[in-house]
């Protein structure tokens, strides 16, 4: 009998095969899922499932409360962070974890990644945050939900608050990237952003050597990223 749930399992099953494709994670480390806002679940990788072996049937369905639907194999270790993220971003139906490795990097360095260039204002006008690093009661609670938490508090409690639209990627403070988009492959789309953005931004670091990163003008930046979101975007084709 074919599942209810095919079609968001094998578009599930796809971006997590970009995740080795692009380079974007070694062996089983990181982690794609995408959402039925409808039938109320989320499709997930197994945890600990290498891609080259990962197979549309082992994707595991889970509801809003984390109850397994459908699957054999246990759902990523990372899946109360997704949902999480699917419960307060209302708008997002795909969220990607990996541990690639420039943005990883500047996770470790515990910043947040200005905006130095076109590339990044192309996709945001706005810093990617950073967040903390977990408290050891987090960690004790439930570390991968309050990593969850830990975002959401990141974009929806800061002065202003951040727009995950606007900003569809964070860096969770010394682990790793996590974004997010209207299905898994914008999502998926956005963490290989996320990661050449990372990239030019250390090598930026390292190319203006003592001295400081000059960044961007607003005008340049809302420019670029006008031209691409705003309302009389005209970047690409009709
Ligand atoms: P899972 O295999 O459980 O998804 O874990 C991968 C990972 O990246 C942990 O952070």
């Amino acid at each position: 009998m074919v599942s209810p749930y095919q079609t968001l399992k094998e578009e599930v099953w796809e971006a997590n095969l970009q995740i080795p494709k692009y380079g974007l994670a070694l062996f089983t480390w990181g982690n794609v899922s995408a959402i039925d806002r409808a039938k109320g679940v989320l499709a997930i990788k197994p945890s600990g499932v290498p891609y080259d072996e990962l197979k549309v049937e082992d994707i595991v369905v889970v509801d809003l409360d984390g109850k397994v639907v459908e699957g054999r194999l246990r759902p990523s270790s990372d899946t109360p962070t997704h949902r999480i993220l699917y419960r307060a971003f209302l708008n997002i139906g795909g969220v990607v974890h990996t541990h690639s490795t420039y943005a990883t990097a500047w996770s470790q360095a515990q910043q947040p990644l200005p905006v130095w260039g076109t590339t990044h204002a192309d996709h945001s006008p706005a810093e990617i945050p950073c967040t903390p690093v977990l408290s050891k009661a987090q960690v004790e609670r439930d570390y991968e939900l309050e990593t969850g938490n830990l975002i959401v508090d990141t974009f929806l409690q800061a002065k202003p608050a951040r727009d995950p639209e606007v900003t569809p990627m964070v860096l969770v403070g010394g682990h790793g990237p996590f974004a997010w988009g209207k299905d898994a492959s914008k999502a998926f789309y956005h963490a290989v952003v996320l990661e050449e953005i990372a990239k030019m931004a250390i090598m930026t670091r390292i190319a203006s050597g003592s001295f400081p990163v000059p960044g961007l003008p607003d005008h340049v930046i809302a420019k670029h990223y006008e031209r691409k979101h705003g309302p009389g975007a005209y970047y690409g084709q009709k």
